[in-house]
């Protein structure tokens, strides 16, 4: 087992070196006057990634997951109605968390595979007279089918039914990675986290708030402890932490916004789709499908792709760990034992990419599967190598 190899999940990514090092700090005092120099730039940086002007950065010491229950907690009230659709593990995930909650959702089910449906969008929202819909929560990038939903045509279909509900997105698998425009979509919450597009290691909740979400944060009446946007903004405001703030955390992803406008945000994404591109080409050598359902679908930071008839995607994953040490997406939810999954995002290049592919074939050729050795691979070395690339800079 090496741990030189790269794991191929779809999050947490591959930490840069720069990155670790970037994390390695002794600890310092954060009711020092000197912290508010280190955390405030942090915060205004991080608005480029999401796109805003408007909108106000607030983190927690969590998982996605975390920022998940933020979003809900500080804007809505027990017994409100959110309006979600469920087309995988992680959509359905923030459905469970808002009935857990007590409140009400209306699920629209759709084909794993499918994205958002800004059509069924505009019709509950139109036959909802009443405006009991608070808000309508879309998952981005669903990071169990590969799927990278149009937030804008989610927008588009809330305006033309004149609705006031407010747009969460979850952009925790497509932040730092894929185009997001917060103020250009018209987001009220955008959640993310430190461990997929940023490179770092778990446990920083990113989140992206608009003007209209604090306004509902005024009557909302869900509790709120850890979690409140208000503490959080009051002690921010004056440079401070609520309570211990994840410093290293904070140190890794000022080195990891560096990164990113070093490299900058557009090559950032052209680069992503180059990879995803590269596993596209391979798939389709092998004969095999993407669980996406069509191109304007494909996401470029994960690909969810089918075994064939007859052969168990677990087993796939376990042998490339078994055999090889390196790590794929196993298939979740309905897609368990279905699909495998290639994550291709946060630090990584075509060169690591093809090894990753190399892999997963000679794991294929192992268990039999009807594929010939070399042939993926072949397939993104030609679509790597007629490109220009634009390699990460600074990946080591
Ligand atoms: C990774 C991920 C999350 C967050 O999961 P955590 O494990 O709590 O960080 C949420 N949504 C999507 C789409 C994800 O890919």
């Amino acid at each position: 087992m090496s741990n030189q190899n790269p794991v191929f999940i779809p999050g947490p990514t591959n930490i840069p070196d720069r990155l670790r090092l970037a994390m390695q700090v002794q600890t310092q005092d954060h009711r020092a006057p000197d912290f508010v120099e280190t955390f405030a730039p942090v915060l205004e940086d991080t608005k480029k990634v999401f796109g805003t002007k408007e909108g106000k950065i607030i983190t927690f010491p969590a998982s996605g997951t975390g920022g998940w229950e933020a979003s809900v907690t500080n804007t809505l009230s027990p017994g409100d109605s959110v309006l979600v659709a469920r087309y995988g593990m992680f959509s359905h995930r923030w459905i469970d968390l808002c009935q857990r909650h007590g409140l009400d959702v209306r699920i629209i089910e759709c084909p794993w595979g499918s994205g958002a449906p800004a059509d069924k969008f505009a019709e509950a929202l139109a036959a909802d007279k009443e405006h009991k819909i608070k808000a309508v929560l879309v998952t981005h990038n669903e990071t169990a089918t590969g799927v990278r939903s149009d937030i804008g045509a989610v927008r588009k279909a809330m305006d033309a039914s004149d609705h006031p509900a407010m747009l969460f997105v979850d952009c925790v698998s497509s932040l730092a990675s894929m185009p997001f425009e917060f103020d250009g979509w018209g987001v009220d919450i955008a959640v993310s986290g430190s461990q997929k597009g940023f490179m770092l290691a778990t446990g920083m909740a990113i989140l992206c708030v608009s003007p209209k979400a604090l306004a509902a944060m005024e009557t909302a009446q869900l509790p709120r402890t850890f979690f409140d946007f208000r503490d959080m903004m009051n002690a921010n405001a004056s440079g401070g932490f609520p309570y211990t703030p994840p410093l290293q955390l904070i140190y890794g992803m000022r080195e990891s916004l560096k990164m990113l406008f070093e490299e900058g945000l557009d090559n950032v994404y052209a680069r992503h789709f180059r990879l995803a591109e590269g596993v596209r080409k391979a798939t389709a050598a092998w004969g095999l499908e993407l669980v996406a359902q069509s191109p304007d679908l494909y996401s470029d930071t994960v690909s969810a792709i089918y075994v064939p008839e007859g052969f168990d995607s677990n087993a796939l994953t376990d042998h490339a760990f078994n055999a090889y040490g390196v790590s794929f997406g196993i298939g979740l939810g309905e897609m368990n034992g279905k699909a495998f999954r290639i994550g291709h995002l946060g630090s990584l290049t075509d060169v690591m990419v093809l090894s990753g592919l190399a892999t997963i074939e000679m794991a294929m050729a192992d268990l039999d599967y009807p594929i010939t050795l070399g042939s993926g691979v072949a397939a993104a070395q030609e679509y790597f190598r007629s490109g220009s690339a634009t390699p990460m800079q600074s990946a080591a």
